[in-house]
């Protein structure tokens, strides 16, 4: 499928979402030109309404966009697209141009910070590294233990102690599901399954 440019004065509207905590990023608009560059380099570029001109999201801050997966609406004239931003994306240093309400995609972020963890960080300095380097039988068990503390707590009536202890189990379980090969994403496609 290709964009529709005729609807908007030559222009496409693009929501950027964040392809890991699938939060809005921003809006922008691309022209034909800013959308051939986009998907040639892989970098989201606009078309500046203001400085009526090519704009590739982060040229002079550094936080680039990079393009993981997009689609076009149900009469191509806007285009989603999945990205990876490289920082922060609005200009005033916020991750996103908008307000957000809550923080409900933090769970993948999350997901992301233990991935980049095991990837590149050191044992002494990181307990996740360190843990995972353990092997998935002493993730497993920690898993085991976060669960008992959990029961524990649920018992009890200190909500922060809870809440703390849920915590500890929903953070280990991430690192144990990385350990079997898999992502929260593939829970969550699971639990999808069974609603009826
Ligand atoms: P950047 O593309 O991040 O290197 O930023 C270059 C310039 O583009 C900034 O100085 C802003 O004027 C503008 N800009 C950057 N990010 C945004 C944004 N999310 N929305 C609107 N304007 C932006
Ligand atoms: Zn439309
Ligand atoms: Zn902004
Ligand atoms: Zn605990």
């Amino acid at each position: 499928m290709t964009p529709d440019f005729t609807k908007s004065n030559g222009l496409l509207p693009v929501i950027i979402q964040d392809a890991g905590t699938m939060k809005v990023l921003m809006l922008g608009y691309m022209d034909q030109e800013a959308y051939t560059k986009t998907f040639e380099t892989g970098y989201v570029t606009f078309y500046s309404r203001s400085r009526k001109s090519l704009w590739t999201k982060g040229e002079t801050s550094g936080n680039y966009l990079i393009v993981q997966s997009c689609s076009l609406d149900c009469d191509s004239d806007a285009l989603l697209i999945n990205a990876i931003p490289k920082g922060p994306t609005c200009h005033t240093g916020n991750e996103s141009c908008f307000s957000l309400p809550d923080e409900k995609g933090f769970l993948y972020k999350l997901e992301q910070i233990i991935n980049e963890r095991i990837i590149s960080g050191s044992e002494e300095s990181s307990y996740t590294k360190k843990l995972f380097n353990e092997g998935i039988n002493k993730v497993a068990q920690k898993v085991g233990e976060e669960a008992v503390e959990l029961i524990i707590e649920a018992k009890d009536n200190n909500i922060e102690l809870f809440k703390n202890e849920a915590a500890d189990l929903l953070f280990h379980l991430l690192i144990l599901l990385k350990a079997k090969g898999l992502e929260l994403k593939d829970i969550e496609s699971t639990l999808l399954s069974r609603q009826r």
